[in-house]
């Protein structure tokens, strides 16, 4: 009898133990869920902030610079309202798309910001790095064109504005962003589908 309950209990043990893994895997999946974007596969908002707070953390190796892009599509609205909230998803996929076929930089995170919004964060680049794969993004979006499907003419062609600045000593994750933000603002005004730097 007591052999028995012996087994029994090892049987418990071990069906434990499975669904401990489980719960472990489920657990690992929905922490991923929680900080990416299901539409782009990027960060989301929170993943992002995360990150930036990371970032920020720690100094940038001597004669670095912790960096963040900022990328907005260009009259975005336009998208919607001429071809419908669902294109305009697509397209938002597609910069997902774009973002994470760059070229690996250390330590970059690629980040969905807001709805058509995207930034990047490089520790320990420079303005320099950074404007390059800012510009890399600017080229390769501007190869997408919305076609047609019959006639196969163009009906949009998508551009983006990025605006770039780097951590200066005293800055909080508020005053960097705000940096980002303004060249951003200004290669809005400055015609759009440009690289700004603060
Ligand atoms: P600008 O060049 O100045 O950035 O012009 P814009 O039209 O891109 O900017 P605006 O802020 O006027 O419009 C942004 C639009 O993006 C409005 C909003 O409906 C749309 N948008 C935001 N998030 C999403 C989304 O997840 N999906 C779709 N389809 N549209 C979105
Ligand atoms: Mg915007
Ligand atoms: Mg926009």
């Amino acid at each position: 009898a007591m052999q028995v309950s012996v087994s029994a209990l090892q049987q418990q043990v071990s069906s434990s133990q499975a669904e401990i893994e489980r719960l472990r895997a489920d657990l690992m999946r929905t922490r991923e869920q929680a900080v990416r974007c299901a539409l782009t596969g990027v960060l989301n908002r929170r993943g992002f902030d995360d990150q930036l707070n990371s970032m920020l953390a720690s100094s940038p190796a001597s004669g670095a610079e912790h960096c963040v892009v900022l990328i907005d599509i260009d009259h975005f609205k336009r998208v919607n309202d001429t071809l419908g909230h669902l294109v305009g998803d697509r397209v938002i996929a597609g910069i997902g798309e774009v973002l994470r076929s760059l070229p690996a930089e250390p330590g970059m995170a690629l980040a969905r910001y807001g709805g058509e919004e995207f930034a990047i964060l490089l520790p320990s680049s420079s303005r320099q790095r950074a404007t390059q794969v800012a510009e890399s993004v600017r080229s390769r979006v501007g190869h997408i064109a919305l076609r047609n499907k019959q006639t196969q003419q163009v009906r949009l062609q998508i551009t983006v504005s990025a605006g770039v600045a780097a951590w200066r000593p005293g800055d909080d994750a508020q005053t960097l962003l705000a940096a980002a933000d303004g060249a951003l603002y200004r290669a809005k005004t400055g015609g759009r589908d440009r690289v700004t730097v603060s």
